[in-house]
């Protein structure tokens, strides 16, 4: 198995993830606007055992959105790194973490129905209005 390795801006906290992603799709859903300050947010879908904090753990902080979403984030520097389902144990990155780049590429855009007026997709990826049962929840 190929490992991907990822980091926030400041460089404390180091991640690794495994190159067999679910899903990767872009989610542009008004919340992770707010979370990643972009037009969408590129999430890619793994197990809880695919994905590890190899350095700076402590450096980790954790936003509880849901009873279901935890957000984390770098208290340093604030780069957002993932959210966190505790129902189904799933990890969704946020692929712009990434140093390495992951065999999957983005393959559809949720929650096109608000997404940011000011951006348009211009790619011929499928589109979901919302969010298509078994991909990603963020
Ligand atoms: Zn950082
Ligand atoms: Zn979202």
């Amino acid at each position: 198995m190929k490992y991907l390795k990822g980091s926030c801006l400041c460089q404390k906290v180091k991640i690794q993830v495994a190159d067999r992603f679910e899903y990767i799709g872009n989610c542009h859903c008004s919340e992770c606007r707010k979370f990643s300050g972009s037009a969408f947010a590129t999430a890619a879908g793994i197990d809880f055992e695919d994905f590890k904090i190899i350095e700076g753990k402590e450096f980790v902080s954790i936003y509880q959105k849901t009873d279901n979403t935890a957000l984390g984030f770098c208290r340093n520097c604030g780069s957002s790194l993932f959210s966190q389902k505790t129902q189904t144990r799933k990890y969704n990155i946020r692929l712009g973490i990434l140093d390495d780049s992951p065999t999957k590429k983005p393959t559809f855009h949720i929650f096109v129905s608000s997404k940011a007026p000011w951006y348009d997709i211009t790619d011929n990826l499928t589109k979901f209005n919302e969010m298509p049962i078994g991909t990603v929840d963020n």
